[in-house]
């Protein structure tokens, strides 16, 4: 092959990746992160001494970190952001060998990653693992610039063995922070509806902070001998089948597709939540949500503009509600919801806000026009049980489904609501569930005017 086909041909397959489909700025950031951890790679190497014991000790962390690639593939992987307890083994690489390891070490273990356990595009791989490397380059320099002056203020061998485990957990949080600051600009930069409050959550922060915690501990044994390895791999193993556990049973509660829980879990949790509220005598809502004459929107846009939908209204529920209200994907385009210590007007305020917020929200269809902006509406059925009510759970979920059938009928995009006892006993009567009777409706019909008004 000459060397201009050769060439021709390279251009080609680099003009192919998937990172120049990305927003200019996007792709552009990616490839100077990825350089600047080049230029801290090459920077490193060029002052850097070969030891042996450096060696022993990169490779003795390396098959730890390849044991725990491994392990996770045994323990299955979920797609999008999984807990993994690497900085076990990569921050001991950052604080205690020369700069140079730390950038490479996160290359072999997402290569790794790549081949044992998930394809992804490998743009996104190049830099997630250039994000690490530059920020365990950053914890690697404060560490050295840190240490310098600890060891020159104590000569107290408690008292130093102390600083030196304060400065490698500061340096552990350079990383952890330096690595988020990098990898969120870029997730929120090409998604920005993507919440912070759902990346810090308090969950995935303590597991954070329990895996810098034994990375610290695992940096400072692994200082005095490598044979801390031997040890600290079986705990780190539990560690890592632990937050798996937790991980497991949280995929089990949520709905795959809008991360709401799902309707076993919804049922299961709203049934206790009532049990509650029947026995302490306080007030209770439910409410059960149906987007309008979606068929018609998969219809004329597909089914990928509807999944954005449903995640988006979905969104839209976990933004308005409180945090101990309960949101659920109940079937297709139902969600319920369930609104603890609430009162019927105020459940009905709450429904109507969540109402007016999706009718607001605007969607972009592709389309051969460059994309049409869509709307969707919504009709809700409400059902409040105050306090002293004896209602069960399959009562109060008549009456939503009652409500909701009403507010259907009536036109769609509304809310209706059904509070009262007698709007109660009208649907949980002999008659099936559907067919509130006319005394119901106009009390809702009244209910409706006067809260509206
Ligand atoms: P109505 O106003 O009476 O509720 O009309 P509708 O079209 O919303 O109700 P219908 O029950 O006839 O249609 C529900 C549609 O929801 C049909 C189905 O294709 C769609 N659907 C259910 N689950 C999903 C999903 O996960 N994604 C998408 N895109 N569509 C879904
Ligand atoms: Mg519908
Ligand atoms: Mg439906």
């Amino acid at each position: 092959m000459t060397a201009r086909l050769w060439a021709r041909r390279l251009f080609a397959s680099v003009g192919a990746w998937q990172i120049w489909s990305l927003p200019r700025w996007l792709a552009g950031y990616i490839v100077a992160v990825v350089a600047a951890d080049v230029v801290g790679l090459v920077a490193a190497a060029s002052v850097m001494t070969v030891r042996v014991h450096d060696l022993e000790l990169l490779m003795g962390l390396l098959a730890c970190g390849a044991a725990t690639v491994e392990l996770t593939r045994r323990l299955g992987h979920s797609a999008g952001v999984t807990k993994d307890v690497y900085a076990v083994w990569e921050l001991p690489v950052a604080i205690l060998l020369p700069v140079v390891y730390a950038p490479v070490v996160p290359v072999v273990r997402l290569a790794l990653t790549q081949w044992r356990v998930r394809k992804v595009p490998l743009h996104r791989r190049a830099f997630t693992a250039a994000a690490i490397g530059i920020s365990y380059i950053t914890a690697g320099l404060a560490f050295r610039s840190m240490i310098r002056v600890a060891a020159g203020a104590t000569v107290n061998p408690a008292r130093h063995a102390l600083a030196w485990m304060v400065i490698t957990a500061a340096c552990a949080v350079v990383h952890y922070t330096v690595n988020h600051a990098l990898v969120l600009t870029a997730v929120k930069g090409a998604d920005p509806t993507v919440r912070l409050r759902d990346v810090f959550a308090r969950e995935p922060l303590y597991n954070d902070v329990a895996e810098l915690c034994v990375a610290v501990i695992v940096t400072f044994c692994v200082a005095s001998s490598i044979i801390a390895l031997v040890f600290a791999f079986p705990f780190v193993t539990l560690l890592q089948r632990s937050l798996r556990h937790a991980q497991l049973l949280n995929d089990a509660r949520a709905d795959s597709k809008t991360g709401l829980l799902n309707s076993a879990t919804w049922e299961r949790e709203a049934t206790a939540e009532l049990a509650r509220a029947i026995r302490t005598r306080t007030p209770l809502a439910v409410a059960l949500l149906d987007l309008d004459r979606f068929k018609l929107l998969n219809d004329t846009y597909g089914h990928l503009t509807g999944d954005q939908v449903l995640k988006e209204v979905a969104r839209c529920l976990t933004t308005l509600l409180r945090e101990y209200d309960l949101a659920g994907r109940f079937g297709g385009e139902e969600f319920a919801i369930l609104l603890p210590q609430t009162r019927a007007p105020d459940a009905f305020r709450i429904a109507e806000r969540i109402r007016s917020t999706v009718a607001a929200l605007r969607f972009i269809a592709p389309g051969a026009s460059g994309g049409e902006r869509v709307s969707v509406t919504v009709s809700i059925g409400v059902a409040a049980l105050d306090g002293g009510d004896q209602r069960q759970y399959a009562d109060l979920m008549a009456a939503a489904d009652a409500a909701l059938y009403r507010a259907k009928a009536g036109g769609r995009d509304q809310v209706l609501m059904l509070s009262t006892t007698r709007g109660l006993s009208a649907i949980s009567g002999p008659a099936p569930a559907r067919a509130a009777n006319a005394a119901s409706q106009e009390t809702q019909d009244g209910l409706r005017r006067a809260l509206s008004s």
